[in-house]
């Protein structure tokens, strides 16, 4: 790793925790080593609300560069190394033709993707992008129809959003959401936003989509493992995911056990953003990231 991680005042423990390191090759490593304890993996090219045009084709770039490498090692093939992208990363932000440009960058990683046999999850930001996001996905889909979803239990909107997207061959994400929102679109009580997210488990798991639970939330996983079995589906019809360095125990309970477990694993210079955004955003994820120095 580049030594700007070594300059921070951050304690390196902690970055390396989260953040396995900069380059595509400290991501490829990760991943190698998830994929071992029989963990599959989404990659996150770690930036988001350029401004740039130069830097939003960069970010594309170097997804292509990583699924390629993911390839060559044999990590990407039947889904079990993917990558998560932010839209605003890769232009969605950008005056005037942003969510163009943000279309056909996404549609770029979308084509690397399936040359590597994988897929593509788009990051779900805060809720002004949101009905941008989705358009984007739709679009996408028709290309490449297993391209992923986030939805945030957090938001008023997400129980309806479920509804649209519980569909066959549809993947969604369900979180609770990280992002600082105005009680006019988001439940600001954290029990009201656990509530939304079981009635929208309930919507995913009993729709005939792929569901991607993606929490550390030890009830809501239980919860989850009971609607998949009353609903009879198979272990492989749903998967469970988890923050790289977040859990790392339970995280390989849950794949020991016989369920899918994937692992969102943030790379690159940006990661200092990654980290204070998270611990100043929601009181609850400062207490989640002090939580995980002493416990696994
Ligand atoms: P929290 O409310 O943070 O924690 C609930 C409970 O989990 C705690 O009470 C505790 O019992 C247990 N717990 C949590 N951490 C620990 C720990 N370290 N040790 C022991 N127990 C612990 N947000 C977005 O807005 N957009 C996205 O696209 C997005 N993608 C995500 C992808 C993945 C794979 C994951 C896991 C999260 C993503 N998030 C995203 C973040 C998410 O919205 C939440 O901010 C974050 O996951 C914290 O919520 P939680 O469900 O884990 O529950």
């Amino acid at each position: 790793m580049r030594d700007t991680i070594e300059k921070a005042p951050v304690s390196r423990a902690v970055v390396h925790r989260y953040v396995p390191g900069t380059d595509v090759a400290d991501a490829v490593g990760a991943a190698a080593e998830l994929r071992a304890t029989n963990r599959m993996v989404t990659i996150d090219y770690l930036g988001e609300d350029t401004l740039d045009a130069g830097q939003a084709a960069h970010t594309v770039d170097t997804y292509v560069g990583l699924l390629r490498a993911l390839a060559d090692k044999e990590l990407s093939q039947f889904g079990a190394a993917e990558v998560s992208v932010k839209l605003s990363a890769v232009g969605q932000a950008l005056p005037n033709d942003g969510e163009k440009i943000a279309l056909d960058n996404a549609r770029r990683i979308c084509e690397a993707a399936k040359e590597a046999d994988t897929t593509v999850t788009l990051d779900m930001e805060d809720h002004t992008t949101t009905d941008s996001t989705l358009s984007i996905l739709a679009e996408l889909r028709q290309d490449f129809p297993d391209t992923g979803a986030v939805l945030q239990s957090y938001l008023h909107r997400t129980e309806q959003d479920c509804r649209d997207l519980a569909t066959a061959g549809s993947r969604v994400r369900l979180c609770k959401g990280a992002y600082k929102e105005p009680a006019s679109v988001a439940y600001q009580d954290s029990e009201d936003v656990d509530l939304s997210y079981v009635r929208c488990l309930k919507i995913l798991m009993a729709g005939e989509g792929y569901p991607m639970i993606a929490s550390h939330d030890p009830r809501l996983i239980d919860i989850a493992r009971a609607l998949a079995s009353r609903h009879g589906r198979e272990p492989d019809s749903y998967e469970f995911q988890m923050l790289y360095g977040i859990r790392t125990d339970e995280q390989t309970r849950i794949a020991d056990r016989g369920h899918q477990m994937r692992v969102y694993v943030p790379f690159g210079e940006e990661w200092y953003g990654y980290l204070m955004r998270r611990m100043a955003e929601r009181p609850a994820n400062l207490q989640f990231f002090l939580r995980s120095l002493v416990t696994k």
